[in-house]
């Protein structure tokens, strides 16, 4: 896209100048197995409405199922990996393919704006060697949990994705069919599916499960989300503990609860874990190691044929058998540990994705330019380099850094 004849930009540039239209760059995504794409044509009139051009590295959307002809159809630029790192802003699903040592790492300059997911808990280097070159960090993990910020929110949209995903991998490897028939040579009996953690994942597995006719019951910590779990048709387990001050407390992310109510918690969810066709776990605590639901005793209880899908298997696993990207068997029950199941739906998970990013970036345009303002609440939380420094409190404190006066240079 140029400058519209007449326009502010137009008249800013002057021939040979770089253009004053702010351009977002959109590589192809380098981690090995990830499918998605940051920004998908359905966002490119939002994008260019508020005034960037866009710059799409060619095939970057192809395993999500976008050509490049459908994003220049839709205005963006069709270009080489070198012309799409020398725009302003740049979107990424995972950022600089989570590898500090990442061979882009030396195209990026300073002030260059880097949108994407970081996992800048788990991957500070990545943080740091970013904030080495300069360029400036936003983490979409980091989007504050507030109304406004809902539609900027990748952690639910990809959750909501994962949460589908994972019911149709306990279907496929379940010896038994989900729904209640009834048929002249007999009747089936629904299936029972167990879901452990009621938030974003945990609801969509719920919604999906009850979709293809399973019977299904529902726990977390937080009992607000009754409600929601009725409302979808599943059962909640009703479990004697007091969570609501523990983990549940408000806001939207549970704390963790501690070693003894999760032992109590274990105990009393034994019988519905013996009775389940089917175990999803969902149980995260922000930031931290993910709760450990399920012990090998528990699955010992569990019928031959019987399947669980641990969707916390990245962040240590709510089953205690649970090994990431694999499946182990455990006398005849299957547990299932996923890794980046979004991915495996790349054109819809795209989609949404690309939406967020839309979101965000254009919260950083104003008049047509790319102008981060860290008094949004939004941007500011969001941010974790600027400046050459790495200015996210506790992704310095992952890295050992003193945060002395981080709290000062995070507000301004
Ligand atoms: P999450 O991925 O951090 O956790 C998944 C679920 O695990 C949560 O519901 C949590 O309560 C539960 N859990 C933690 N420990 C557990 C345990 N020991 N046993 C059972 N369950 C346990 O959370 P999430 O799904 O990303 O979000 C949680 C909630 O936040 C959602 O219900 C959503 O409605 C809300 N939310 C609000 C906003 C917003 O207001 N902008 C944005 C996103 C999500």
């Amino acid at each position: 896209m140029t400058a519209a004849p007449g326009s502010a930009a137009e008249e800013a540039a002057a021939p040979g100048d770089v253009p004053s239209t702010p351009r977002l760059g959109v590589p192809a995504e380098s981690l090995p197995g990830e499918r998605r794409v940051a920004i998908t044509p359905t966002v490119l009139s939002q994008l260019t409405k508020a005034g960037l051009e866009v710059l799409v590295e060619a095939g970057a959307g192809e395993a999500a199922g976008f050509t490049d002809a459908a994003y220049s159809d839709k205005g963006a630029t069709i270009a080489s990996r070198e012309e799409v790192f020398e725009a302003e802003a740049l979107a990424m699903v995972r950022v600089m393919a989570l590898d500090a040592e990442s061979p882009d790492m030396e195209r990026l300059r300073p002030d260059q704006v880097v949108v994407g997911m970081a996992a800048p808990f788990a991957s500070p280097d990545v943080a740091a060697a970013i904030a080495a070159r300069g360029a400036t960090l936003f983490s979409l993990e980091l989007v504050p949990r507030i109304t406004r910020a809902q539609a900027m929110d990748v952690l639910s949209s990809q959750a909501n994705v994962a949460g589908y995903k994972a019911v149709l991998l306990a279907a496929e490897a379940l010896p038994k069919m989900f729904p209640l028939l009834t048929t002249a040579a007999g009747t089936i009996a629904p299936a029972r599916v167990f879901v452990m953690g009621a938030g974003v994942a945990g609801l969509s597995a719920i919604a999906t499960a009850r979709r293809l006719g399973a019977v299904v019951e529902a726990y977390d910590v937080r009992p607000a989300v009754k409600e929601e779990v009725q409302s979808l048709g599943a059962r909640f387990l009703e479990l004697p503990l007091d969570t609501e001050q523990e983990g549940g407390g408000s806001g939207a992310y549970a704390r963790a609860v501690s070693e003894e109510t999760l032992r109590k918690q274990r105990e009393l969810m034994t019988k519905t874990v013996a009775g389940s066709d089917v175990v999803i776990t969902t149980a995260q605590v922000q930031g931290g190691r993910a709760p450990r639901l399920l012990t090998a005793e528990m699955v010992a209880q569990m019928a031959p044929g019987s399947v669980i899908v641990d969707l916390a298997a990245e962040q240590g696993g709510n089953c205690e058998l649970t090994k990431p990207d694999r499946t182990v068997d455990a006398d005849g029950v299957r547990v299932i540990g996923p890794v980046n199941l979004p991915s495996t739906v790349p054109y819809h998970a795209s989609l949404t994705y690309a939406k967020n990013v839309a979101n965000f970036v254009g919260l950083m345009m104003v008049d047509g330019a790319l102008t981060p303002d860290v008094d949004d609440q939004v941007v500011r939380e969001s941010a974790v380099c600027r400046g050459g420094e790495v200015v996210h409190p506790r992704v310095r404190e992952a890295l050992g850094v003193a945060s002395a006066d981080v709290g000062e240079e995070v507000a301004r």
